[in-house]
């Protein structure tokens, strides 16, 4: 078990912020972070409950400016639960003697415990333990119970158990200038002598949420009967619960939330809803049976067992267990996208980008369901992306750099640099790449699940859209029979302009032209294989006549793609001109250079001017095709890719890339592979840390990492473990890693279930169910066929 646990031996407030969003508990619907339930918005802690999808807009002037800004809105505070003696101080770990204190994260069942014992000024020694979830299985529900010890005292105490709708948006500072207030307060009423309810809505989007709790006090099973009161002001409920207490007797209190919103399906209303189910609700620990059962079956589809590593397989486990938080089952027919930051905190508004592209292909291969979901979410803001490239003077769809609730862009205008505390321009919105990565994730869910059904009906509109809207982006070059993407961004988000020019974007950015020309070829590709009814409605649809599919096909073999020399792609045009960074330099002056934009623009110097990089731009391509794939599009191209140049384009980025964002070790991790397996490692290593020891400095208490997380376990599969979907069928290629000698996994190929093993450098692979008795596995270099239960095992020496 200690392989699926978080463990903290200790209470430290600086690091509580990092820790609650370690310790979030999340079903896909709705995630709480794992503040201590006694606290507030205090500075220490920060209890924050985000709803999937739950966003607001607000404005705020900003340097003469009025901005608005849509929102990841904190939702009431469901956890808020204390004690007090008679009169004495209510729990504060910041205030009382601590003499023991545990936090577990149970990641096995998706619960979060808390052993404290404490000591008032008076002696008096309590012990709690406290446990909670947010069941996976029944996604309204909640629950949180206390084990109540006075250990050498008896007397009166008093229970505090309380909603709390009176909370801003907090937790990310750099925001604080901006509105933060996003909730009315609607209601607050008791239901009966052990049930209140709360009901709040956000000021703009209109979402109510109501939230009812059973709070019941049992001693020795039997459930007591406490003086109760009932405290409300706007916005804020709660009871509070008389008792006398025995010393060395164990008091259990639990409480029980059910929580509704107006986004929900088949309800009446929320607050009929919460209080309805409420009712209904088993006690704790019926809850977290059927809540483990169901993390049960997660877990059955998603682990990666690693044999003799104990930290790399806990950290693997912790980010399995927070995607599925994030977008687990309870997503499925749900309007939501992936945010970048998980629900765990509100860095980036929980706004989806184009993380996905390193989410998907972990959730292709256990939970495609969930992806066909998440791929919706950008189907049913295909209306708004068309209206954008229109009113861009664009034909098909444009889809927005950052996405929330409607999908026209909620890309930030300003933005704060927190170390010169300046409001700067934002040209990152211009990072039109995004549209690639979604037709590229199609492509992806289809070509592993063979969804044909999905591809013909959706996929195929969105990613048809997409290429029309490349092919309306590019500029003919006449000297050049050449086509360009002029004004853009590419994933480098330290390069949004050229020095001194007053004009946003750059020209021909070599990751965005190369994605724009595979997608005009995948989308001739795709119209040969939908069927013939649907491919005419669609070109009907979509006005795509022969003349343009001829564009499409010349784009793809024509598209201009930079090079400084020697077979070194060029990042964007002009970036050969820019001026080297001095590294080591500022190595020395910084004890961390990740965030090199701020650091220059407060030495009131602009990054623009430096071949230095964020993350990985050219090297994405390297990492989202397969060799032969890659060859084969600058074949295409007219250009001839080589082992020799990709490694050379590797050493030319690596030594100018500052890893300002954590995707950016997971392509070098995977792009290493081949190269160099000690520094393949070693970034894999970093990816696996990235949150759970926050190298970025501060940033995981706002929010996981979820692309870094997926990432890490996509490394696994498809990077070690050299898993390829291919045309005609699986291939598994491992790559021969001394750090990694025993590894196994389940994935879920075209409806089959195939386990995949690597022990001393025996592969072991089979499949126990599927929807058919034989399957065609490729296994290094040749198609074996495999039968239902027969394992087949190959060396590796
Ligand atoms: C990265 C982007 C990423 C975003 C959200 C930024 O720091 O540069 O590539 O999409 O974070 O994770």
């Amino acid at each position: 078990m200690k392989k699926f646990s978080i463990l903290y031996t200790d209470w430290k407030p600086d690091e509580q912020k990092h820790r609650e969003a370690i310790c979030t508990l999340g079903n896909g619907y709705i995630a709480t972070r794992g503040a201590a339930e006694e606290s507030n918005n205090d500075g220490v802690n920060y209890p924050g409950t985000y709803l999937a999808g739950g966003f607001n807009r607000a404005k705020t002037d900003v340097s003469g400016r009025t901005i608005e800004n849509e929102d990841f809105v904190n939702f009431p505070n469901w956890t808020y639960l204390t004690f007090r003696e008679i009169e004495g101080e209510w729990l504060d770990l910041e205030k009382c003697k601590i003499l023991d204190y545990r936090q577990e994260l149970q990641m096995k069942k998706g619960l979060l415990e808390r052993n404290f014992r404490v000591e008032d000024s008076q002696g008096r020694c309590t012990s709690i333990r406290s446990r909670r979830i947010v069941s996976m299985h029944q996604k309204h529900m909640a629950c949180l119970e206390w084990t109540f010890l006075p250990e050498n005292w008896s007397g009166k105490v008093e229970f505090r158990s309380g909603l709390d709708g009176d909370v801003i948006n907090d937790n990310v500072e750099r925001y604080s200038d901006l509105e933060s207030h996003h909730l009315n307060p609607l209601d607050t009423r008791k239901v009966n002598d052990n049930t209140i309810l709360l009901s709040v809505q956000t000021k703009q989007s209109k979402i109510t949420m109501a939230q009812a709790a059973r709070t019941v006090l049992f001693h020795q099973d039997q459930a007591m009967q406490p003086a109760i009161e009932i405290h409300q002001k706007e916005g804020y409920i709660s009871q509070l619960f008389r008792v006398e207490v025995k010393e060395g007797q164990e008091y259990i209190l639990e409480k029980t939330v059910a929580i509704y919103t107006s986004r929900d399906v088949a309800i009446s209303e929320p607050e009929l809803e919460a209080c309805k189910s409420v009712k209904r609700a088993d006690r704790f620990k019926d809850l977290l049976l059927s809540h483990s059962h169901a993390w049960d079956s997660l877990w059955h589809r998603a682990d990666i067992h690693l044999t003799n590593d104990d930290k790399n397989q806990r950290l693997l486990r912790l980010h399995i267990f927070h995607i599925l938080q994030t977008v687990s089952p309870n997503v499925i027919g749900v309007d939501v996208g992936v945010p970048a930051r998980g629900l765990h905190g509100e860095a980036y508004r929980g706004h989806i980008f184009w993380d996905e592209l390193f989410i998907f292909p972990f959730l292709n291969l256990r939970f495609p369901e969930i992806t066909r979901s998440l791929l919706m979410y950008r189907y049913y803001r295909l209306e708004e992306a068309k209206a954008a490239a229109k009113e861009d003077g664009k034909r098909g769809a444009m889809f927005p750099w950052q996405s929330g609730s409607n999908g026209r862009s909620e890309s930030q205008v300003l933005h704060l640099n927190p170390n010169s505390g300046r409001w700067l321009a934002d040209n990152t919105y211009l990072q039109r790449h995004v549209n690639s990565a979604i037709a590229y994730n199609i492509w992806n869910y289809f070509r592993t699940t063979g969804d044909r059904d999905f591809m013909s009906f959706f996929g195929a509109e969105i990613f048809l859209n997409i290429a029309s809207y490349w092919a309306s982006m590019v500029t003919y070059n006449e000297r050049e029979d050449r086509y360009e993407i002029v004004h853009v961004v590419g994933p480098d988000e330290y390069h949004t302009s050229y020095p001194d020019s007053e004009e946003s974007g750059l020209n021909n950015n070599a990751y965005t032209n190369v994605m724009a020309a595979w997608v005009m070829q995948k989308g001739i590709e795709i119209l040969e294989i939908i069927d013939s009814r649907r491919r005419q409605e669609l070109l009907n649809e979509l006005d795509i006549d022969a003349k343009e599919i001829r564009l499409w096909k010349e784009i793809s073999s024509k598209m201009y793609v930079p090079f400084i020399e020697d077979g070194i792609i060029n990042q964007f045009d002009g970036y050969e001109k820019l001026e080297e960074f001095p590294w080591e330099e500022y190595q020395k002056k910084y004890e961390d250079i990740h965030r090199l934009d701020r650091i220059l623009e407060n030495e009131n110097k602009d990054p623009n001017s430096y071949k230095a990089s964020k993350q990985a731009d050219v090297l994405m391509l390297f990492y989202l095709f397969s060799r032969d794939e890659i060859y084969a599009i600058f074949k295409k191209l007219g250009h001839e890719m080589t082992e020799g140049a990709i490694l050379k384009n590797i050493e030319y980025y690596k030594k100018r890339t500052s890893h300002g964002s954590t995707l950016s070790r997971v392509v070098f991790s995977w792009i290493m592979l081949k190269y160099d397996k000690l520094q393949s490692w070693e970034n894999f290593e970093k990816v696996l840390v990235s949150d759970f020891e926050d190298i970025q400095g501060g940033t995981t208490a706002e929010g996981i990492h979820l692309g870094a997380m997926a990432g890490s376990l996509d490394l696994v599969q498809r990077g070690f473990l050299g898993l390829e979907v291919g045309e005609e069928a699986l291939w598994v290629n491992p790559h021969k890693l001394e750090h990694l000698e025993q590894v196994s996994l389940k994935i879920k190929y075209r409806s089959h279930w195939v386990l995949i093993s690597v022990e001393d450098e025996l592969l072991k692979i089979s499949f126990e169910e599927g929807n058919s008795d034989r399957l065609n596995i490729g296994v290094i270099d040749k198609i074996h066929q495999f039968e239902r239960g027969v394992v087949k095992e190959f060396s590796l020496v």
